[in-house]
């Protein structure tokens, strides 16, 4: 029974990479058919959490989602994978604990991917659109210069196709190993959708557990559409830095995406079961709308 035994036996933990600087180092790997529940600490079967889009079939609890999987959920077979081929430069030289090179290394081998994002053109129901999903697991989903660059290239993508964007968030925030060249990503990402809001194709951003720090504070608050799944943390920084800064309590449910939707942050909080159509929806309404002139 030893699988039980670990209080935190997930493979998921809540660390902001802002801070910690390796988010996934703190993933505990679960080898055995069995997960517990971070919502309701109930073991459940591997097989029927994948079956159930990583949602847990007893509380809901919505895991984290790989972009690869989110693409499989989002877009119809067929769809395809473009703007890939960019890896870090690693511009600081960066060395923590370890180097930032050594860092990149182990991410791509566990992950498959160049960075922590995937751009892909598709259909969504009966839409074309374009898709740019963040993978938590390489480095805490953080934004470095290759997640900048491929989702800005998504999004001059879809202003010169006229094709809707999507954009599906999951990251703790900018990239700390590589500073300030991480933090011009948010200007970059927000001018070229400036430029898109100005053709008037719409921009659907979905926030995932957990989008934190620079990401929030830049393209992940400026869709058409800001909606959410169930639980997920959002923020700028972290809880845990907040409290600690005000001395204060914070309130129950501070930073969840329900807590945001009654403060008017976000415009819906949608389970993953419903993303799919709750977006071809919304993307039949805005393809109704007069164009911005
Ligand atoms: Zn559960």
């Amino acid at each position: 029974m030893s699988w039980f035994k670990r209080e935190s036996g997930d493979y998921e933990s809540d660390p902001n990479p802002e801070r910690s600087g390796d988010a996934a180092e703190k993933r505990v790997r679960t080898d055995g058919l069995w997960v517990k529940c971070l919502g309701c600490r109930q073991a459940i079967f591997k097989a029927d959490l994948a079956a159930n889009l990583n949602v847990c079939p007893k509380c809901q609890h919505h895991f984290k989602m790989g972009a690869r999987q989110r693409l499989d959920l989002l877009l119809e077979p067929g769809y395809e994978l473009v703007d890939g081929g960019l890896r870090s430069t690693d511009p600081l030289n960066f060395v923590d604990v370890k180097p930032y090179k050594q860092r990149l290394r182990k991410a791509q081998e566990e992950t498959g991917l160049d960075d922590a994002i995937l751009n892909a053109v598709g259909r969504l129901g009966p839409h074309s659109v374009v898709v740019s999903a963040m993978e938590y697991s390489f480095i805490g989903g953080s934004m470095g210069a290759v997640v900048g660059e491929t989702i800005a290239r998504a999004v001059d993508r879809a202003r010169v196709g006229r094709q809707p964007l999507i954009v599906v968030a999951a990251s703790g925030g900018a990239r700390m190993m590589e500073g300030v060249v991480s933090l011009m990503q948010m200007a970059k990402i927000s001018t070229a959708l400036a430029q898109l809001d100005d053709t008037g194709v719409p921009y659907i951003c979905v926030l995932t557990d957990p989008t934190t720090g620079g990401v929030t504070a830049s393209f992940a608050m400026l869709g058409d559409l800001n909606i959410a799944e169930p639980g997920a943390l959002i923020g700028f920084a972290g809880p845990r830095v907040i409290e600690q800064t005000i001395r204060q309590k914070l309130p129950e449910g501070f930073q969840r995406s329900e807590f945001l939707l009654e403060k008017g942050f976000l415009d819906a909080v949608v389970p993953r079961r419903d993303l799919k159509n709750y977006l071809v929806r919304a993307l039949e309404f805005m393809a109704v709308m007069p164009q911005a002139s």
